[in-house]
Parts: structure tokens; sequence; C-alpha cells
């Protein structure tokens, strides 16, 4: 079990620990990705002892680029063990940070101190550090019985927890145990992703590094009806650093992986490239249609950067491509309210799954993290009840799934583009950020 901080031993000089005295209050968390790993940080901080678990083997594995909204990691590195400043965060996970730079993104909705672009797997890494991480538990089962949660991993092990967070996400095996029939909705969007890998000589000689400058993703917009919506983002993959006897950085610059999206609203179900039901393992399986469907695309109406990325489609099949399903879901209040009697609470994508492209999701799971451990030590403190933490949070969520439903709809119309440059909560988010 992790115990939370309590303070530093003058004496000795090192850090001791010490419980909250309080019966039952271990909160068992399960999933530590970014929604499990904030609110472990949270409780550290709070002196709330809690436990962590996985099933992955370590915190590393899959890594994509993240846009991260201040308002959302301003409130966690304060939980930070030692704490962080939020630029020093910025620069520690952004996906340029190995020149010491802090993921700028350009976009007209939004001014640069709001968000940045980070590497999901740098922050997951820095929001481990510090915790006891019970890795390799995949939950085989759950069975609810009065006040005890009983899981059965597939390591062998067990747990009975009086008091559980679920944080495993989209996939969370705890959710689908416990609550069959919450499914998620495949939304009408193809959307093709994939990664290249290119060298810092080839990014410099092509023209990227012009295009790109200081920032880190770009898009475009539809500008006719059927035209796909383009993204294109950058990640500086870390060298192989060695130092010279002067202790000075040697060797080449790191290559780059240049990260894009290609997606357009469905035609009708007999569209070849919308697989709504695909099973996950045919997600690396991508039709002849799709490269044939960008040979199509009419160039001249590309921006110079999507040019150079979509103009070979021959090039194409060399990168390492993925089908995307645009998802979305919310558990229903209800069945929140009646888990949160029982002691049971979903987090994160397990709670609201938005879609990916121009997804929010990792900063609500921060969000959710934080607020809820806020809310937590109130209630440990008697003074409201566990399910009072949905009232507010349900209506955001649900506002979140909606809005996020609709920029889908925006982005791939160029009707709605010229009518909504931008989407109408960012002003939202601009004020959350004013306020932290
Ligand atoms: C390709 C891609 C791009 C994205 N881009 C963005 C973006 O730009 N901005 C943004 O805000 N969000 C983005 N998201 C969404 C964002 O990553 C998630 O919303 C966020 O990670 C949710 O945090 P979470 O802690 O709830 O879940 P996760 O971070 O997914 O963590 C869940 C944890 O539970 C574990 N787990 C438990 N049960 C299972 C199981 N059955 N199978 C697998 N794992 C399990 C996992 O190992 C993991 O550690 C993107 C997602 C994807 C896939």
């Amino acid at each position: 079990m992790s115990l939370p901080r309590f303070d530093l031993d003058t004496k000795r000089g090192q850090r001791v620990f010490k419980p909250t005295g309080i019966p039952g209050a271990t909160v068992n968390i399960y999933g530590a990705g970014i929604a499990g790993l904030a609110l472990a940080c949270a409780l550290r901080q709070k002196c709330i002892p809690y436990n962590i678990y996985d099933p992955r083997p370590d915190v590393g594995g899959h890594s994509y680029g993240i846009n991260l909204l201040s308002w959302a990691y301003g409130s966690v590195v304060d939980f930070l063990d030692p704490p962080m400043k939020p630029y020093d965060f910025r620069r520690a996970t952004a996906v340029d940070a190995c020149f010491g730079r802090r993921g700028r993104i350009y976009s007209s909705d939004l001014p640069s101190f709001t968000h940045y672009r980070a590497i999901d797997s740098e922050v997951r890494k820095v929001l481990a550090q510090g915790h006891d991480i019970h890795w390799n538990h995949k939950i085989t089962n759950v069975q609810l019985e009065k006040s005890t949660t009983h899981l059965t991993f597939e390591n062998g092990s067990t747990k009975h927890s009086r008091f559980l967070v679920d944080a495993g996400g989209e996939q969370s095996a705890f959710r689908n145990i416990l609550l069959p029939s919450s499914q998620a909705t495949v939304l009408p969007y193809v959307v093709y992703a994939g990664r290249r890998r290119i060298t810092h000589s080839e990014y410099r000689d092509a023209g990227y590094a012009e295009y790109f400058g200081t920032y880190n993703a770009a898009w475009q917009y539809p500008d006719k009806q059927g035209e796909p919506f383009l993204t294109v983002s950058k990640v500086h993959l870390w060298p192989d650093q060695k130092s010279n006897a002067a202790g000075a950085v040697v060797g080449d610059m790191p290559d780059i992986e240049l990260r894009w999206t290609y997606s357009r609203p469905a035609n009708g179900p007999s569209d070849p490239l919308y697989r709504p039901n695909r099973p996950k393992d045919e997600a690396t399986k991508i039709p002849e249609a799709f490269y044939q469907e960008v040979a199509q695309l009419q160039k001249e109406r590309l921006s110079s950067l999507m040019y150079k990325l979509f103009d070979d489609a021959e090039q194409l099949k060399n990168d390492r491509v993925l089908h995307w399903l645009q998802r979305k879901r919310l558990v229903s209040k209800n069945t929140l309210l009646v888990l949160a009697d029982k002691k049971i609470v979903l987090l994160g994508d397990s709670a609201h799954g938005l879609p990916n492209l121009q997804s929010k999701g990792a900063s609500y799971a921060m969000y959710d993290a934080v607020r809820f451990a806020e809310h937590l030590q109130g209630y440990l403190a008697g003074q409201s009840q566990l399910r009072d933490y949905f009232e507010p949070m349900h209506a955001l969520w649900k506002e979140e799934v909606e809005m996020a439903e609709k920029e889908l709809e925006r982005i791939h119309d160029p009707m709605l583009i010229k009518r909504y440059p931008a989407r109408p909560t960012e002003q939202l988010h601009v004020a959350r950020s004013k306020s932290i």
C-alpha cells in the first residue's frame, strides 16, 4: 500500500509517512493511466492512503501526442512529488522537450498559454513518480457483496476492497465486467492515422522545418463538402545521447516522427472505409480503398505541408497506419449514483468516453481526479455524501460528450466551419485557464 507523505523528519533528514487513521479509507485505484495516476498524486498529498493496480507490466507502452489544457495539468502539478511549476511540467513532457521547448500548438481558437502538445507516455511517467504501483494486475472477475468488492486478477491474486475507483479507461475491464450493457457508440466517421519517421536532415531539407517553425501541430479543414479534415503533428524522438570529454552532448540530431490523421464523415453503412464493428486486432488492416481515396485528393487544394505528406499514396503504405474508431460513451448518472453508494467510483474515460480526434479526454481525466480527491476529503470529514461528486460532474461530462460530437461535425463541414470558426466551449476553457 502506498501511504501518503506526511512530513520531513528534520532530525534524520528523511521523509516519514503516516496513515490517516481513518478506518476503511484506503482507496483502491484500478488503472494507472492519466486519471488513476493523477488521483494517486492528489491522495498522497492529502494523506489519504491508496493502492493502485494496472494490467500493464510498467508505465511505458503506447505513446501518442495529446493536446493538454492548462486548467487540467495546472491543477495536478502541485500534487507531484516534488511539486513542479506548470512551465517545468510542459518542458518535461512536451513533444519537443529534447530541445527544451514546450510543445507549442498553433491555434486560432485558443491562445498558446492555454494548451500544449505532450507525449502521453511522458505524462504518465511524470505522474507515476514515487508511487508503488501494482503492475501486471489484469482483472478477470469482479463480485459485489454488501460493502465489499472482490477483485480477481489473472496473476492469481485477489483484492477485497471497501473503496474502489475505476480509472481503467475506455477499455476498463472492471466496467466491462460490472456494467456489460454500458456500450460505447461508434460515431459515423472514417478516420485513419499514420506515423512516419524521418531524419532531422530530411525534416529540414524537405521544408517541414520551415512549415512547422516553432509549432508542433497543424491541420487543414475541408474547403468543400466531401473533402477530408487533415492533421499533422510531430514528435522529436530523444537522441541516443552521448557526452564528450567536456560533458557536452554529441551525436546526431534526433529523428522526427510525423503523425497524421485523415478523416471524413462516413458515406452510409456501405462505405468500405467505415468499419464500426471491426475487431480490435484489425485496426492495422488498411483497405486498399483508403490509398485509392488518398490518391484522388485534389492536390492543388492542399497546403504545402499536407501536400508533402499525402502527395504519394505509395509512400503512405510504408507508414504505420491505424484505423481509428470515434467512440462516445457516458455511463448514466443513476448507475454512477448507485455505485457511489457502494463506494465504487468511475472516473476518466471509464465514465465518459470522448472521440480521440481533437479530444480533451486527457485533460478531463486529470480534472476528474483532482476534483474527486477534493470531494473525498470533504466526504471523509463527514461534510458530504460520496454521490454528491456526480451532481456537477455528470452535467459537465454530458455537455462535453455532446460538444465533442458537435465538434466532429463542425471540423468536417465547410459551412459550419465558416459559421463557427472556433468551438463555442473554447471560451470556457480560456476562462478556466485564467482562473488557475
Ligand atoms: C490515439 C489517441 C489520441 C488521443 N489524443 C488526445 C488528445 O490530443 N488530447 C486529449 O485530451 N486526449 C486524447 N486522447 C484521449 C486520452 O488519451 C484519454 O482520454 C485519457 O488517457 C483518459 O485517461 P484515463 O486515465 O481515463 O484512461 P487511460 O489513460 O486510458 O488509462 C487507463 C488505464 O487502465 C488500464 N486498463 C484497465 N483495464 C484495461 C483493459 N481492459 N484494457 C486495457 N487497459 C486497461 C490501462 O492499462 C491504463 O493504464 C487520445 C487517445 C488516443 C487513443
